[in-house]
């Protein structure tokens, strides 16, 4: 790899949604007026949510909604607990949403809300009448036909039962629909939990079959991050005979050149990684294995202009969002690293959301079995299309082939809608 790194630049993830937008201009037959409708939301609210404490004050927490696009349904997509979430990273999250709902084909546009608050600062009393609170400023603009929240970081199916309980009390019916990430037993769906990682492993074999790289039992791979994502997607990757040879969390890592026990070590889910059998790493040695496929699975922005000169891999599926900041990406296609973006390789859970979505307004409620085989379909016949584009054009990366594919999509609706002229 070159060591000339000056041209590729420090930009993160926030960069990425304009930049590509612009990529996508300069390859594709889109024109820059077309795109004005993406280049900003289509609705951003803000409301500061009064909050009564256990002691009897009044705090207000700053908070907001943006739905991005809803030419291709309702708006979906979780909302934030955090103190530092701003409104500028929401915009990127919701647009990253829209994308990510139509390279997959269901029926949805990209949105996300957030709340600057410190959640471990709250009682659970005090989080539950945020959360009420919340759905009640913007319940005008929510619905299971207008937009459809879900859990993201620091919100949970307990946070979605009480938004659900909150809208229903509000409108006066009962409309499980509205939010998605619920418990079972109140309409959430069976196998969402480890949905992402059953699509992810579904796509990593579409994946690895196309770029040449041979069946999954002739592979190694490394997974960053054994937390939700990461440590079910090395299960189901362990059941196709992948050699997972290394996992790590954020206090570092286990690797074992001949294959780790993963079966053991998605039952104990040890804290400390770095404890249990095997040769203990970190994870910027991780990162840089020698492994057939790398598989961030842990935050944003772990791959960076720092650490990308380091990376062996032969291949990279994102599975955490946003883990390969946009010039590393670069830097990869250039040295011919093909990477699955996020958007294609992680849309399970969005598509798991939309089953959930369907059996909520159907009232028909499906086995595990019948979501993984419906996710798994849906899944190849996404890779299929993102391959079909890439084929398509001159020197596309995956990443450029999903963004494209997505984009001619809401277009599209947009066309028809009457909001772009033909
Ligand atoms: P999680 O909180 O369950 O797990 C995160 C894991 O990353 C943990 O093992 C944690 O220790 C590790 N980690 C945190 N900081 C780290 C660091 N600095 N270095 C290495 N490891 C670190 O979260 P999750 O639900 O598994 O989500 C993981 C990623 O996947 C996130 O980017 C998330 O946005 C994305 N994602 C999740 C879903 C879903 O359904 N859960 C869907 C789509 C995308």
């Amino acid at each position: 790899m070159s060591s000339d790194l000056g041209s590729y630049g420090v930009e993160t993830i926030c960069d990425r949604c304009g930049d590509e937008l612009d990529r996508v201009t300069e390859v594709e037959a889109i024109t820059d007026r077309d795109l004005k409708l993406l280049r900003q939301p289509r609705r951003r609210v803000n409301v500061n949510i009064p909050v009564r404490m256990d002691d009897g004050s009044v705090e207000v927490f700053p908070s907001f909604r943006i739905q991005y696009n809803d030419a291709r349904g309702p708006t979906k997509g979780g909302i934030r607990f955090h103190p530092a979430v701003d409104e500028s990273e929401v915009d990127e999250l919701a647009f990253l949403m829209a994308l990510k709902c139509a390279v997959v084909d269901i029926p949805f546009g990209g949105a996300k809300g957030g709340v600057i608050v410190d959640p471990d600062d709250l009682s659970a009393g005090e989080r539950e009448r945020l959360s009420r609170g919340y759905i009640a400023e913007y319940q005008n603009i929510i619905g299971p036909h207008q937009d459809i929240p879900a859990p993201d970081v620091n919100t949970d199916a307990q946070v979605m039962a009480w938004m659900m309980d909150e809208y229903e009390q509000q409108a006066g019916v009962q409309a499980p629909g509205v939010i998605t990430g619920k418990p079972p037993a109140l309409g959430g769906s069976e196998g969402r939990t480890s949905a992402t990682s059953y699509g992810g492993a579904v796509i990593f074999e579409a994946f690895v079959e196309a770029i040449g790289l041979g069946g999954p039992a002739e592979l190694t791979v490394a997974i960053q991050g054994f937390g939700n994502v990461g440590s079910h997607l090395a299960r189901f990757l362990h059941e196709r005979g992948v050699d997972v040879v290394a996992v790590s969390n954020a206090g570092g890592g286990t690797y074992d050149h001949t294959g780790l026990e993963i079966t053991r070590l998605f039952e104990e889910q040890p804290a400390d990684l770095a404890a249990v059998a095997g040769e203990t790493i970190t994870n910027d040695e991780l990162l840089a294995l020698d492994v057939d496929v790398l598989i961030p699975a842990a935050i944003e922005d772990q791959i960076t202009m720092d650490n990308v000169t380091a990376v062996q891999a032969d291949a990279i599926v994102e599975m955490a969002n946003g883990p390969t900041t946009i010039s590393a990406d670069r830097y990869l296609a250039d040295v011919g690293v093909p990477v699955l973006p996020d958007i294609l390789a992680n849309a399970g859970g969005v598509t798991a959301s939309y089953f959930e979505w369907v059996q909520n307004t159907s009232n028909d409620y499906w086995t595990k079995e019948r979501v993984q085989n419906r996710l798994g379909t849906q899944m190849q016949t996404a890779f299929g299309q993102v391959h079909e584009t890439k084929a398509d054009g001159d020197d596309r990366s995956w990443r450029e082939a999903a963004y494209v594919r997505a984009i001619y999509s809401i277009l599209e609706a947009e066309q028809y809608r009457g909001n772009i002229s033909r």
